[in-house]
């Protein structure tokens, strides 16, 4: 099993320690590095499994969504790319990543929907899966248990920093799980919540960059 997400890793270390002279000098560098997932190997018998993307808004989950779907399509695989009926920021019948990379799909206004959708086919995908209802993640088992490889994605904390709808069942029968970071616009350090700019309450409230921007933990507490 490969490791996959973003990780610190150390790059520079320098220690002077002089307690003599008293002289101090530390520097300590760490660079951020994303690791790509890698489809696992399997041989044998066929077996479906789940995969998980999760992270803030701005953290290219979608993109990276398309891009394993795209892979699976270069494999000749059939894949059925679901979404729910409530996110239509851009288009009714595509995923479309903030970039406007886009792949069809099917929008479904329940998850069970997805069980009736998805026959015949190797690979489904789901994305703004923090919109379904309570049977996701049980739907995911039972395609997972028909041999198809699942990927999901999903924001998985509301604007408030709080887990949001179905993600963490989604999180907890996961096979692979890969956690994307947007950068903080205040201050450039890693950033994990979808920060509201607005004043308006409620946990769904659609948009993008005219009512979130991504927040480290820190500035997200910040009322400006
Ligand atoms: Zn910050």
């Amino acid at each position: 099993m490969k490791y996959m997400g973003t990780k610190l890793v150390l790059i520079d270390e320098t220690k002077t320690l002089n307690f003599a002279t008293v002289t101090i000098k530390l520097q300590t560098v760490f660079k951020l590095e994303v690791e790509m997932f890698i489809e696992p190997s399997l041989s044998g018998e066929r077996r479906g499994w789940i995969e998980v993307i999760c992270g803030s808004m701005f953290s290219g989950k979608t993109e990276e969504l398309i891009r394993r779907l795209k892979r699976v399509k270069i494999a000749n695989l059939k894949a059925e790319i679901f979404k729910p009926a409530i996110d239509t920021r851009y288009d009714v019948e595509k995923i479309v990543s903030h970039d406007t990379n886009f792949i069809h799909s099917t929008p479904v206004d329940s998850s069970q929907n997805i069980l009736l959708l998805a026959q015949d086919v190797d690979v489904v995908g789901i994305d703004e899966a923090q919109f379904f209802d309570a049977e996701i993640a049980n739907v995911c088992e039972q395609l997972a248990l028909r041999g198809i490889r699942v990927i999901v994605a999903g924001l998985d904390m509301d604007y408030t920093g709080k887990p949001f709808g179905q993600m963490p069942n989604l999180l907890a029968v996961a096979d692979y799980i890969t956690k994307l970071h947007a950068i903080c616009v205040r201050c450039g350090n890693i950033a994990n919540i979808s920060y509201r700019k607005s004043s308006a309450e409620g946990q769904i409230l659609l948009g993008e960059k005219d009512v979130y921007e991504p927040r480290c933990r820190i500035c997200a507490q910040l009322k400006d």
